[in-house]
């Protein structure tokens, strides 16, 4: 409960959040009910009246006073983040670095992307001088999840921020603590729009009552089960949506690949934050003549890593309990169903950790190879050529991320493009997600809509166009003076000139 949390009753109830790594209690947050969700966006509502009014200079210079708190406290803010999702350290600050190198951008680039821009006008509309720009929607509602409670929650939270939005942050049940500590540094930081962002807690009940809150448009984040209720009770008031879901994130490697670069990257995709990243690598397709040699190289590598609670493990445990069977079972089903553990298998799984796992030959109906596995574990399949690895690629009901090792970075590009997937990376994993002008998402079972970049931005306004008259037309044909020869003039005119080509 914070400063900027609404109210909550009295004896309203609470929750409390665990450590993934101890299993002891961290804090106690309130549920927050549909009155205090209400509370919450009537609050942002007002405060956004007078963002909205704000030159574009005057939000960016708030929103870079509201990034430098976040620099400053990076690692009050990385400890509750770490706390909370049970990463090392390391990872939780670089996590915020992402954060405020995102935020950065969209409070530079606000202005400049949404501004009023004047269009051309057509043969008939010559007298019109005609014009478009993006105003903000209103109060965005965000949901997120936990495996990155800051970064991707500020994929929406920041910029719909930065094109002139109020914001309430529903933030995941796991990690309640970021989020509250996030809009607590707005306040303290910007005070002059205290309430702008407010953070509500909770679990499922609380995100049901921000979607039926009334809200200009919901950000979703999470897994594509939800996503599909919240955007069913979003349709009852046509409240537009936004769903950025998981992945089932593959790898081409080509013969000539530079291999020790592809296994270190596919351990690091696959591995890191315990295989709990939405656009993690969870596939490899690689060419059959270096197939034995790059699992090799994956296995070395994968050998060298533990997780732990120790400053030095490579990442922690499974932040969700759940996902732990989740794990456990396609693994499980893997090897029975032929596949190779080459590295760890069934046993690699010690709750709340689960050592790598590295697996060949797995039957693509399996549900390691269908299913979003969320945990440390990396298939790598043989194919014969590039066009069977971008059809396995393409054959997934996720299409998030992708990336491709290729020893020539064009060719690599055009292997790329071939791919369905929203975000693709050639000889590097994850190159997208640090590069905040490019946009971020997928499509089918990823969710659909993009956060980051120019189109982040303007996924939360609405475009309003508009024409001005500059001057009477000579054929006014919108008007009943108008003589029938003379429209019968035009349309001939009309006619004859679209004919040419
Ligand atoms: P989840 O779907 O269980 O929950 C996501 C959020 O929705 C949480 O805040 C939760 O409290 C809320 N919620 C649950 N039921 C709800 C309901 N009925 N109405 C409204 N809100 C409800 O997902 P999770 O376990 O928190 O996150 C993991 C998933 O998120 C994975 O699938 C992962 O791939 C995905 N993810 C995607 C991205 C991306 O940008 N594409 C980024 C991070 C995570």
């Amino acid at each position: 409960m914070t400063a900027t949390s609404p109210a909550a009753a009295p004896h309203a109830a609470t929750f409390t959040t665990h450590s993934p790594t101890t299993g002891k209690a961290i804090a106690e947050h309130p549920v927050n009910g549909p009155e205090e969700v209400s509370l919450a966006v009537a609050r942002a509502r007002t405060a956004q009246a007078g963002w909205a009014a704000l030159p574009a200079s005057r939000r960016r210079d708030h929103l870079l006073r509201w990034k430098k708190a976040l620099a400053t406290d990076l690692d009050a803010v990385a400890r509750t983040i770490a706390e909370e999702t049970g990463k090392p350290a390391g990872d939780a600050a670089l996590e915020v670095v992402l954060t405020l190198e995102h935020l950065a951008w969209a409070a530079r680039n606000a202005g400049r992307v949404l501004r009023r821009r004047k269009v051309r006008t057509g043969l008939f509309t010559l007298h019109q001088q005609a014009s478009l720009v993006h105003r903000p929607l209103g109060v965005v509602g965000v949901i997120g999840p936990w495996n990155y409670p800051l970064y991707t929650s500020m994929g929406s939270i920041g910029y719909a921020l930065a094109a002139g939005n109020g914001v309430v942050f529903k933030p995941s049940e796991l990690t309640p603590g970021t989020g509250v500590l996030l809009a607590e540094l707005f306040d303290a930081a910007v005070p002059e729009h205290a309430g702008l962002l407010t953070t509500v807690t909770g679990a499922a009940s609380t995100g049901d009552a921000l979607s039926r809150s009334g809200v200009d448009k919901l950000a979703f984040t999470g897994s594509p089960e939800t996503a599909r209720k919240v955007m069913a009770v979003c349709a009852e008031t046509l409240t537009p949506f936004l769903a950025e879901c998981g992945g089932k994130d593959a790898v081409i490697v080509t013969a000539d690949a530079d291999l020790d670069a592809a296994a270190d990257a596919i351990v690091w995709g696959a591995l890191s934050n315990a295989g709990q990243t939405c656009a993690g690598v969870e596939r490899v397709y690689a060419v059959r003549e270096i197939h034995g040699a790059l699992c090799e190289r994956v296995v070395t590598r994968a050998e060298a890593l533990r997780p732990g609670a120790e400053a030095d493990a490579a990442y922690g445990p499974m932040t969700l309990p759940g996902q732990v069977a989740i794990v456990e079972r396609h693994v499980t089903d893997a090897v029975s169903a032929g596949g190779k553990a080459l590295f760890g298998g069934p046993g690699s799984v010690c709750a709340p950790y689960v050592a790598p796992v590295v697996l060949a030959g797995v039957p693509e109906d399996a549900a390691a190879m269908t299913e979003e596995t969320f945990g440390p574990v990396v298939a790598i399949n043989p194919v014969a050529d590039v066009d069977e690895a971008v059809e396995r690629v393409n054959a997934s009901r996720y299409a998030l991320g992708a990336a491709v090792f290729c020893r020539n970075g064009r060719a690599g590009a055009a292997i790329a493009a071939r791919l369905r997937a929203g975000v693709v990376s050639v000889n590097s994993v994850l190159g997208f997600a640090a590069v905040p002008a490019l946009p971020f998402g997928g499509s089918q079972d990823s969710g659909f809509g993009r956060i980051h970049g120019e189109e982040g931005l303007r996924a939360f306004t609405a475009v309003q166009s508009t024409t001005v008259q500059r001057f009477t037309p000579p054929i006014a044909l919108t008007s009943f003076d108008v003589p029938a020869v003379t429209r019968q003039r035009a349309v001939r005119l009309a006619r004859s000139l679209h004919r040419r080509r």
